[in-house]
């Protein structure tokens, strides 16, 4: 024991995949004082039963980056590490069945172009020359990624374990941690059977044991992590003569299959095949209190389940019959951790600090290279090279209790192929959070949408109208919804609309020096008392971390408004380097937010009666009493009109509602917000504002003010940007012969066959009447009037650049009426 570490740099909890990769990283980047602990031996959770399947594809920009990353580094990891492995780099065959999956596969086949990725669709007629042993009955579309394949788990890990210990990192195997201490300091003590170990940071890695880690850093302002563990089966079969006869002639593996419209994957394992489905009729386990998670689960697996997977063999045998020849030979049903929406969790842990999480992985094994970069990345730089807020744990906030993460998870797994169409709206783990007028908002026809677990009316429908969750299933804007989200649109654009919003993050701020605090955190400038205005938060590089409106009270008196989903994050942003003496508190739950706006909003309220001032300028705030009810009104309108917000406190929300509604408001639901913000350019958090571009590239120069005093987080790295100039920018582009549907985030831009950009954002406007795509484009082709091509689907369309103004009211005189 003599030799046991009793400091280190970080300490990393769980020998998975993920954590050893995590260690390998951090050396890499210098931080080779890392110990990394395991309760039993390397890969004893899910990573030794893993099928090993890789592939490039994703339905998620980042994490198809991060599966990128992973394949480029395990085609190398072997020799540069020295410890040869068994990857087979097969390539793989993705079926579908529908026109909207070949409209999926051949939007993420242009993506991968994009990145440079040789994925590609082919004609179903060539299926068989590809691989012989594949029926195509009912096929609408292939993809071909021939750089998928399937990597031995184990010797992955040990080949990383490798590495990290070559470069002077630790593994203690057979070493549970047990427990953690906050010192005052920061610092964490982990404990540990063979004793403690004080770091700077500690990462949770304990794969399906994630949930009882995280219970230790409940002290410490941790919370329930949200995952629920699932029941994973695949079968392999004994050897079958053809496959055997074609390996050996060819040389090589046959490719795999996905046939992700019955939903389960068929390779070659040996010279048999491995059928991974993922059921519909699927299981989790350790969720009742009468099937209790056991102490330590290392190397063992739930009983067989053949039954649930009984119609995917069949279906199974139609497509690649040799597989009813092969007997059974073994099957193999582990435990896999899911959280809510089946993507890991890499990042801060919320609400602890030095704290942070790599676990809840569905595919680990493809995304664990990438994931070790992410983590190392979140450790030793504080931030991260891609933007990777989709697998940031602060995305699931406090509604994620155990029967969210339940229903989810089992909507989420047997839906793990699942279609994620921009009008659908999945109906687990619903109605977490209500608004105070929910119920009305219903009665008046809302079809609902969770935002954070608020639900929100995305549009409102009428007596006749097709609210059916199959209506939903479709790339395309036509919809039910298409007509009545237009009608919301003009109701806003000649009379006024109401949009109830509840769930806007809220947090208050005060104490002397609050806005010393907040000129160092923001790239601009403070409103003034009884102002409020837009403020930027950079990253070190000067990336867009998060936008919130400030609502300044008094000198050091302010409420910070932002996007439902940001809420944790948010938080976080602003207490991680809270000075002591100011006060920080999340008032979410305490207040909600009528949206009134159109060119008749004055009108209304003077309706209604009010003791405001309605003349008082944009951007400005008043406490007034409207329709005898005190609330704050705030002058401004995300919609582009005029207008106001009436933020008050839950009970005063139903009387505030009803008043607005009798004076004659049509209301509105976040689709039609949607379309309203696009025409006037207004940036979408998490779609246009990301880390993935600097607040110079996002066109927020005006929120900058560079000869402020203060010193704010990326001043250096925007000061040295401006200076030599962006390299690429913002840009408005209207497709010019619009199609059947509007441009998703990430749709590559193309000018011939050169990537020059991509969309972040696109929405139909009803107001300008044209198909919009917000983006960022390279600086040589950005300037308007000049046409590039956007890929939408698959397809190409022109669009025209548009100059840098909002295409609706470009000089801003409706909201300033
Ligand atoms: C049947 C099946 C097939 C799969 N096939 C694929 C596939 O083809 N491709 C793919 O990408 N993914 C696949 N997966 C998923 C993959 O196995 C996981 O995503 C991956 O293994 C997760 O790795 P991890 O490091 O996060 O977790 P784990 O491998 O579970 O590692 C966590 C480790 O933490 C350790 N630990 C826990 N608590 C403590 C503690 N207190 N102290 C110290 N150590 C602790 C555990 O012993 C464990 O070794 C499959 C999963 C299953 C079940």
């Amino acid at each position: 024991m003599a030799d046991f570490p009793t400091t280190a740099r970080v300490v990393i909890i769980g020998g998975g995949v993920v954590g050893v990769s995590t260690l390998y990283h951090l050396a890499k980047m210098g931080w080779t004082d890392c110990v990394l602990l395991e309760k039993n031996e390397l890969t004893a959770g899910s990573t030794w039963h893993a099928a090993g399947n890789c592939p490039n594809f994703a339905p998620n920009w980042a994490v198809m980056n991060m599966q990128r990353y992973s394949l480029e580094m395990y085609r190398s990891l072997a020799d540069e590490v020295d410890y040869p492995m068994n990857y087979h780099v097969t390539g793989a065959l993705r079926l579908g069945h529908t026109k909207e999956r070949r409209q999926e596969f051949e939007r993420v086949a242009g993506q991968a172009k994009g990145m440079g990725l040789p994925l590609e669709m082919i004609g179903i007629d060539e299926v068989k020359t590809y691989n012989p042993f594949v029926e195509t009955h009912d096929l609408s579309a292939v993809l071909w990624d021939p750089l998928d394949g399937d990597i031995d788990p184990a010797q992955l890990t040990q080949a990383l374990a490798k590495g990290a210990r070559d470069l002077g990192a630790r593994i203690e195997r057979f070493c549970p941690a047990t427990g953690v201490t906050q010192k005052d300091s920061g610092d964490w003590i982990v404990h540990t059977e063979k004793g403690d170990i004080t770091c700077e940071k500690v990462v949770n890695a304990a794969g399906y044991y994630a949930a009882r880690v995280g219970e230790w850093f409940k002290p410490f302002g941790g919370r329930d992590v949200p995952l629920t563990v699932m029941s994973h089966q695949y079968f392999l079969t004994e050897e079958i003569d053809e496959i055997k006869a074609w390996t050996k002639e060819n040389g090589k593996k046959t490719p795999m299959i996905r046939d992700v419209d019955s939903s389960y994957y068929l390779r070659q394992d040996k010279n048999g095949l491995n059928l991974g489905p993922y059921e519909r009729n699927c299981k989790a386990h350790w969720v009742t209190p009468e099937d209790p998670m056991p102490h330590d689960f290392s190397f063992q697996l739930y009983p067989d389940d053949l039954d649930r997977l009984e119609w995917y063999i069949e279906d199974a045998m139609e497509r690649v019959p040799v597989l009813g020849t092969g007997g059974v030979g073994r099957n193999i049903n582990g435990p896999i951790p899911y959280a809510p929406d089946g993507l890991p969790m890499i990042g801060p842990m919320p609400g602890v600090k030095n704290a942070f999480e790599a676990h809840s992985f569905t595919f680990g094994i493809v995304q664990g290279g990438g994931a070790g970069k992410v983590m190392a990345e979140w450790l030793v730089e504080g931030e991260t090279e891609m933007d990777m807020w989709s697998v940031d744990p602060r995305r699931y906030t406090d509604y994620a209790d155990d029967n969210y993460c339940h229903a989810k998870a089992l909507e989420t797994y047997g839906h793990e192929y699942g279609m994620h169409f921009p009008h659908k709206m999945w109906p687990a783990g619903r109605d977490k959070k209500l608004s105070p007028v929910d119920a009305k908002v219903r009665e008046l026809g809302g079809q609902m949408g969770a935002y954070n677990g608020w639900e929100r009316a995305n549009w409102f429908a009428k007596d006749g109208d097709d609210t059916s969750t199959e209506a939903t299933e479709t790339w395309e804007r036509e919809g039910p919804w298409q007509i009545r989200v237009k009608e919301e649109c003009e109701a806003v654009r000649d009379g006024v609309g109401v949009l109830d919003l509840p769930g806007f993050s809220r947090f208050n701020l005060t104490g002397e020096g609050a806005a010393e605090f907040l000129r160092g955190m923001i790239a601009g400038a403070l409103p003034k008392i009884g102002r409020m205005n837009l403020a930027y938060f950079p990253d070190s590089q000067g990336r867009i971390l998060t936008e919130m409106s400030l609502i300044r009270h008094a000198e050091d008196h302010f409420t910070l408004i932002t996007a439902a989903s940001a809420q944790w994050h948010d938080y976080d942003i602003l207490d991680k380097y809270l000075p002591k003496g100011l006060t920080l508190t999340d008032i979410t739950r305490d207040f909600s937010t009528l949206i009134v706006t159109g060119p008749k909003a004055r009108d209304l309220f003077t309706a209604m009666g009010t003791d405001a001032d309605l003349t008082s300028g944009w951007l400005t705030h008043q406490s007034a009493t409207v329709a005898g009810t005190p609330c704050k009104l705030a002058r401004v309108s995300f919609a582009g009109e005029l207008g106001w917000e009436i933020h008050a406190r839950m009970d005063k929300m139903p009387a505030l509602y009803d008043a607005v509604l009798a004076a004659g408001a049509t209301p509105f639901g976040m689709f039609a917000l949607n379309a309203l913000r696009i025409e006037k350019g207004y940036r979408a958090w998490k779609g246009d504002l990301s880390t993935d571009y600097t607040l110079l590239e996002g066109g927020m120069e005006r929120f900058i003010k560079f000869d402020k005093p203060q010193d704010f987080p990326g001043k250096a790295a925007l000061l040295s940007e401006k200076q030599q100039g962006r390299k690429q920018g913002f840009a408005t582009l209207t497709i010019d012969n619009p199609g059947p549907a509007d441009a998703p985030y990430m749709s590559p831009i193309w000018v011939g066959d050169e990537k020059v950009g991509e969309t972040t954002s696109g929405d139909w406007g009803f107001r300008v009447n044209k198909s919009i795509a917000l983006g960022m484009l390279r600086s040589d082709v950005n300037t308007p009037g000049g046409k590039v091509e956007v890929e939408i689907y698959g397809e190409r369309y022109t669009a025209t650049i548009q100059e840098d103004q909002p295409l609706w009211d470009p000089q801003n005189e409706r909201i300033r009426a």
